[in-house]
């Protein structure tokens, strides 16, 4: 699981990880945000809490994460990225998890200072179609507006305006900041200076969970 504020590089890292086999990188921002795009009723839901900055309802965030679970195979190796967001949904996930017999095993929490999240979001663009994040500044796709890797469009998200990242980071603050001290209690967090470039970062990862 990476745990981190908005910004903090979660995504980014997750995507390296995941792109070995067999892992599956769950996203509760990414999965509500391809309900956006095929405009389901979820979708619909989540569209106003997402632009405002605000939270989805726990229970409607559990719903889509157990739903993606259920159908994973064991061999398959889970990342969170984004969730669990609040005390409510990592006691759930606790649950989901007994349920299917499986076990956390690790929490990585990316560290950065605020004003280098602030820095990294607003120059951020995000494809709309498999989620991989470019900066506009010192990482663009190679076609402006188009992505490597899937051809999909590239574009600054509705919540990366920057007042509602500020609320973003709020929400984090005051929601899912608590959630280290969760884990830290059951001796699984592991903390990763989360501040240089991706590549940088991912090694103090690797080296952090083993
Ligand atoms: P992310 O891509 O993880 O930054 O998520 C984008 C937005 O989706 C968040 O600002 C929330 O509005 C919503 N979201 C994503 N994950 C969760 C979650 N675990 N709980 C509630 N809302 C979430």
């Amino acid at each position: 699981m990476l745990l981190g504020p908005p910004g903090s590089g979660k995504g980014t890292q997750a995507a390296r990880i995941t792109s070995r086999p067999v892992w599956l990188h769950l996203s509760t921002g990414g999965l509500f945000r391809d309900h956006l795009r095929r405009r389901t009723e979820l979708g619909a839901l989540a569209r106003g809490y997402i632009d405002r900055g605000e939270l989805v309802p726990d229970r409607v965030t559990v719903d889509i994460v157990r739903q993606c679970l259920r159908d994973v195979p064991r061999e398959t190796r889970v990342l969170f990225d984004g969730f669990p967001r609040t005390r409510a949904q990592a006691v759930a996930l606790d649950a989901l998890l007994a349920e299917l017999g499986r076990k956390l095993s690790s929490v990585v929490q990316l560290d950065v200072p605020r004003e280098v999240l602030l820095a990294r979001i607003a120059g951020r663009a995000t494809c709309a179609r498999c989620q991989t994040v470019y900066n506009i500044t010192t990482q663009p796709p190679k076609v402006p507006g188009v992505c490597d890797r899937c051809g999909g469009e590239v574009a600054v998200r509705s919540d990366e305006a920057p007042e509602v990242v500020a609320h973003r980071l709020d929400v984090y603050e005051r929601d899912t900041a608590p959630l280290a001290e969760y884990y830290r209690e059951r001796g699984m967090l592991v903390r990763v200076d989360g501040n240089g470039s991706p590549e940088a970062v991912a090694s103090r990862v690797a080296a952090a969970v083993r």
